[in-house]
């Protein structure tokens, strides 16, 4: 094989650890579980990782979850039908070789309970290009391709049409939501939560798509060397129309902006394929509608050449958006079934990865929030939650250090004071935007939080926060415009006068509610909505089963072979990989709950004496019919001797005659 794993390794003051481990180099990658590492510290766990890329076991167990290194390129037969078919069909697939297929077999045999069915969710993370976005795709393969083998035959045309759909609903999904970044050629823009509904006899009858906080903003604008959604380059050219409408600042600040004359010819097309009137889209992308006075009286203001191309981008974002939200909607009513058919579901998540650029906004915070909460779940879950049960047990435990990020939390969404809480009261109070007073207010209220700081030498107003994936600064200018999400209500209602059914449908007439300027102070903020959509993702996934699946990128070159060490090190770091490999080396392989072990230990005792009453009864039965047969033997013979006797009398007789 021609592997060339280079080693950027920079961990400094490691390597004499690493020296006393490596006592047999050449076995290092047969470590295929890393509890089993000796001793367990990120140097060992990353050079076992190391080993096992270069031979290309892309796959380790992690305790209780599964460390997936990207191989950055398609490796033949690892997921293949017959690979699927030795993992579904083994009877402790656990004892195969790590693979995903042993997170989704052992979910998709769970899922039934033995007492009532447990949801399971499978909660795939990572950084962007980490390979989320892949493994949850080979996830829903496994699962289609597992379900359709448990059907009859009689069912099986069903079941592969439902299962066509919901697999054939991921590259629609993908063309609309991804896009080409810097960090991953195909990266997610959205968060993705896809329920598997399975019926009693394990079949797949259909599935739900939850999508969370689609990055509109990309539709208008992208960083250097990033690209616009997918579809833009595949059929959408129209869209582009729009964003390449110009205007040109007016010689009296009283006239509004002109149109730039080569560009025109975009705003008709614009025009045409939106069905609206070209002279009206033209003036409502130039000029402000303003009501105010006790008559309500409307002035009609132009607008400054930022404002129109604010306004323009504007629109061009909320068709999107209300498009990929129609678009979810279409595929959820193709896709999903009657929740009479269904008993229970395994859900699958691929949220965008933590970020971190040279320039952060709102759309970062939010993604690394999620990141956060997910990061919550798995410590509240694993980490905190079965060590404060063997305390509560009373069981021998010396406690493992890990890190919370609880006031990485309160500081983002807390309350009464956090970044999203003062966001909002911008929002609310429909505060002309300053990023230096919104910073004071910051500084004023959260300065005392560990996870907040500022690089005083900075001069763009930002704040950094402390993730538990690392120290990301968000620049303040334009986050608290971006949360209000303000949408121009005479671009609405231009909208809803628009001729095309599609539009009149994403656009309702009873929105209009929303057009004037209290009811738009009142209009949901970004973070609110992210935070509330967050919450209910969060019951979810409470109410089930959770398995994880952690992705890691071997290099931020996205090439094969390449595995930079630092680079995973801050990734395994960070997911708090050695504190997982611990807690599940030093506890229980095992967990059932109370009920169901009693339960269990009072059906073998009832089998016990059950066995006990059956042998008892049995040995009655056996001596009653011994007994019953001794009296008719004995009376046979008495019978008998009787019979002989007389017939010896019947003989002496006839002798004595
Ligand atoms: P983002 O958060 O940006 O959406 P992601 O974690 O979803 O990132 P993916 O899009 O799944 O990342 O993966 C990035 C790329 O890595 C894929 O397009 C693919 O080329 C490659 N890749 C990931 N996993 C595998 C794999 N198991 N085998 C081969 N290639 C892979
Ligand atoms: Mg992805």
């Amino acid at each position: 094989k021609n592997q060339q794993v280079s080693n950027h390794t920079t961990y400094n003051g490691m390597e004499e650890e690493v020296k006393a481990f490596l006592i047999n180099e050449e076995q290092l990658h047969t470590f295929d579980d890393l509890t089993k590492v000796n001793p367990v510290t990120t140097a060992t766990v990353l050079k076992c990782l190391q080993a096992r890329y270069a031979t290309s076991l892309f796959y380790t167990h992690a305790g209780c979850t599964l460390v997936a290194l990207n191989p950055f390129q398609p490796v033949p037969n690892l997921y293949s039908f017959n690979i699927m078919r030795d993992y579904h069909t083994a009877s402790r697939p656990q004892d195969l070789q790590p693979h995903i297929y042993i997170v989704a077999e052992l979910a998709f045999r769970n899922v039934q309970g033995q007492v009532e069915p447990i949801n399971q969710s499978l909660i795939v993370s990572g950084e962007s290009g980490a390979g989320k976005t892949w493994t949850s795709r080979c996830l829903m393969n496994y699962f289609a391709t597992v379900a359709a083998s448990s059907t009859s035959a009689k069912c099986q045309e069903h079941v592969e049409r439902i299962e066509k759909r919901v697999l054939d609903s991921n590259p629609v999904m993908e063309a609309f939501g991804n896009a080409c970044t810097l960090r991953n050629h195909n990266s997610s823009r959205f968060g993705k939560y896809i329920q598997l509904q399975l019926n009693r006899s394990q079949q797949l009858e259909g599935a739900s798509v939850h999508t969370y906080l689609l990055e509109k903003t990309r539709v208008a604008y992208q960083a250097p060397s990033e690209r616009n959604f997918h579809i833009f380059y595949q059929i959408l050219v129209g869209l582009l129309n729009l964003g390449n409408v110009g205007f040109s600042s007016p010689a009296d600040e009283s006239q509004p902006c002109e149109l730039k004359e080569d560009t025109k010819g975009f705003l008709k097309t614009t025009a045409k394929l939106l069905r609206v009137c070209e002279e009206d889209l033209g003036e409502q992308l130039r000029v402000r509608t303003i009501t105010a006075g006790r008559q309500q009286q409307v002035f009609k203001k132009p607008c400054s050449r930022t404002e129109c191309g604010t306004r323009r981008d504007c629109l061009a974002k909320v068709v999107y958006a209300k498009l990929f939200d129609w678009l979810v909607k279409v595929i959820n009513t193709s896709i999903c079934s009657d929740p009479s058919t269904w008993t229970n579901f395994i859900g699958l998540l691929d949220v965008y990865g933590f970020e971190s650029f040279p320039q952060n906004n709102l759309e970062q915070l939010c993604i690394n929030y999620a990141n956060e909460k997910l990061q919550q779940h798995f410590v509240a879950h694993y980490l905190k939650a079965q060590q404060e049960d063997y305390t509560a047990e009373g069981l021998d435990w010396s406690f493992v250090r890990y890190q919370d990020n609880q006031s990485c939390l309160d500081l983002i969404e807390g309350s009464p004071a956090s970044v999203f809480s003062l966001l909002n009261e911008e929002c609310r109070l429909n505060r002309l935007s300053d990023a230096d007073q919104f910073k004071g207010r910051l500084q004023k209220a959260l300065g005392a939080n560990n996870c907040m700081s500022w690089d005083v030498f900075s001069k763009v107003p930002h704040f950094t926060v402390a993730h538990y994936a690392g120290r990301v600064s968000y620049q303040i200018e334009g986050m608290t415009e971006k949360n209000k999400d303000p949408v121009p209500p005479e671009l609405v209602q231009l909208l809803q006068k628009s001729q095309d059914a599609l539009l009149k449908q994403l656009f309702p007439v009873a929105e209009q509610d929303l057009c004037d300027a209290k009811a738009l102070s009142k209009a949901i903020s970004v973070v609110a909505k992210f935070k509330g959509s967050l919450e209910s993702l969060m019951r979810i996934l409470n109410s089930t089963t959770p398995r994880y699946i952690r992705c890691i990128k071997p290099n931020g070159d996205c090439k094969p072979h390449l595995f930079r060490s630092q680079e995973v090190l801050t990734q395994l770091e960070a997911c708090g990989i050695v504190e997982t490999i611990h807690i599940s080396a030093a506890g229980f392989p095992v967990r059932c709950l109370e009920q169901l072990e009693c339960a269990r230990s009072q059906m073998l005792s009832h089998k016990a004496t059950f066995i006990q009453s059956s042998w008892r009864h049995y040995r009655r039965r056996k001596l009653a019919r011994l007994r019953r047969a001794t009296t008719v033997l004995q009376a046979a013979v008495r019978s008998w001797l009787t019979r002989r006797w007389i017939k010896k009398c019947h003989y002496a007789a006839t002798v004595v005659q």
